[in-house]
């Protein structure tokens, strides 16, 4: 067995690798591929990940704020970076790391317009988010109007893409709702593309959308859970491999009689004799206290291990009284066959993306090449 000797998050290159081929593969062969990586690439390592698909021939490149994209600069990425969520303040960052914002409000449009103007640029890359129904960000169809008269013949901006985002993708239930978003955003681009002149770039399918509504590809797909390894799918799921493993060990044995309580505020209490494990992992890590109280469980030797009691900052403690085990042996938190990061998440009434988000940057990262 390998020793991990404190609490680490394994990331797999190679599941990266294979997930973004396989999703690429049911693309059609013009289809571009922007992979998001906002977040530290979902929680994983924004760097490593972003190198890897630089060099598997990614289109571009997502993150939700600026301070990201200068990162990922930082590091040498050199492939277009859309940045999502551009905050007014940041605007002068982004244009000197030459990343592309989202303007998504007339409001946006004109504070960047006046940026970019202030700065010289002519073409600049923007990219257009319209709202078709999340109600979240984005300009109104009836924006289009306002949006010619501004960008019309504006030479300091040019529009590099349109897009849009799904509400409901990955839910059967409501394919209904996501047809009517994907004729609301060809009806949108198709009056903004007739009046512009030129044919900027049209992207509306996140994951769940490229595996539910292939034939809403446009120009490009935008995918960040499954290259991770998710696909809100129990199919899709078992073709993705998962690219993050969460792994810890076991700091103390505590042998416990009846009555004896474990934790903070006493919540709990042992029944029987028992032993528990006391890990190096706790709230501050990302195992949000939802995941306490025998609801969830990590494996031990191949064997589940529920968290007793209330999760606390540095530690959890769990029920081993069952499984032959000792000091220093290692812990699987998720990440392989006998719990993925979907499993333990629903555990805590969670999902895929939230657990992978809040692993916190205090948990020591290993990319496994
Ligand atoms: C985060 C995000 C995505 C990625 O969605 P997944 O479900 O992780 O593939 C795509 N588009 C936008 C606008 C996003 O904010």
């Amino acid at each position: 067995m390998d020793k991990v000797g404190e609490t680490t998050l394994e990331i797999s290159l190679s599941a990266l690798a294979h997930n973004y081929r396989y999703l690429k593969s049911t693309l059609n062969g013009e289809t571009k591929f922007l992979a998001v990586v906002k977040a530290f690439a979902y929680g994983s390592d924004m760097v490593a990940v972003a190198s890897k698909l630089e060099t598997l021939g990614v289109d571009y490149f997502a993150v939700a704020y600026v301070k990201e994209g200068v990162l990922l600069r930082e590091a040498g990425i050199t492939s277009p970076i859309l940045v999502l969520h551009p905050q007014e303040t940041n605007f002068e960052q982004l244009i000197a790391s030459c990343l592309e914002p989202s303007l998504y409000s007339p409001r946006i449009l004109r504070s960047f317009l006046a940026t970019a103007k202030a700065h010289k640029q002519t073409n600049y890359p923007v990219h257009l988010k319209f709202n078709t129904g999340l109600n979240r960000l984005g300009f109104w169809e009836n924006d289009v109007a306002y949006i010619i008269k501004t960008l019309g013949a504006e030479k300091a901006l040019r529009i590099t893409s349109v897009f849009s985002h799904l509400a409901a993708s990955e839910d059967e239930a409501e394919k209904a709702f996501s047809l009517g978003q994907i004729k609301t955003f060809t009806t949108i681009t198709e009056n903004l593309n007739s009046q512009l002149g030129y044919m900027p770039m049209r992207h509306l399918l996140n994951t769940s959308g490229i595996i539910n509504y292939p034939q809403a590809q446009f120009d490009m797909v935008r995918s960040g859970i499954g290259l991770y390894g998710f696909g809100n799918d129990k199919t899709i799921d078992r073709v993705l491999r998962p690219v993050v493993t969460l792994k810890t060990i076991i700091s103390q044995l505590h042998k416990i009689e009846p009555g004896e309580t474990v934790g903070y505020n006493r919540a709990f209490t042992a029944n029987g004799y028992g032993m528990t494990a006391t890990l190096p992992i706790g709230h501050a890590d990302g195992i949000s206290r939802h995941y306490g109280h025998g609801k969830t469980t990590v494996y031990i030797n191949g064997q589940a291990a529920p968290i007793i009691g209330n999760v606390c900052m540095d530690m959890i403690m769990v029920d081993v009284t069952h499984i032959p085990c000792k000091e220093g042996d290692e812990v699987l938190v998720f990440g392989r066959a006998e719990q993925s990061a979907e499993a333990f998440a629903q555990s805590g009434n969670s999902i895929s993306y939230e657990i992978l988000t809040a692993i916190s940057q205090r948990v020591k990262r290993v990319i496994l090449k």
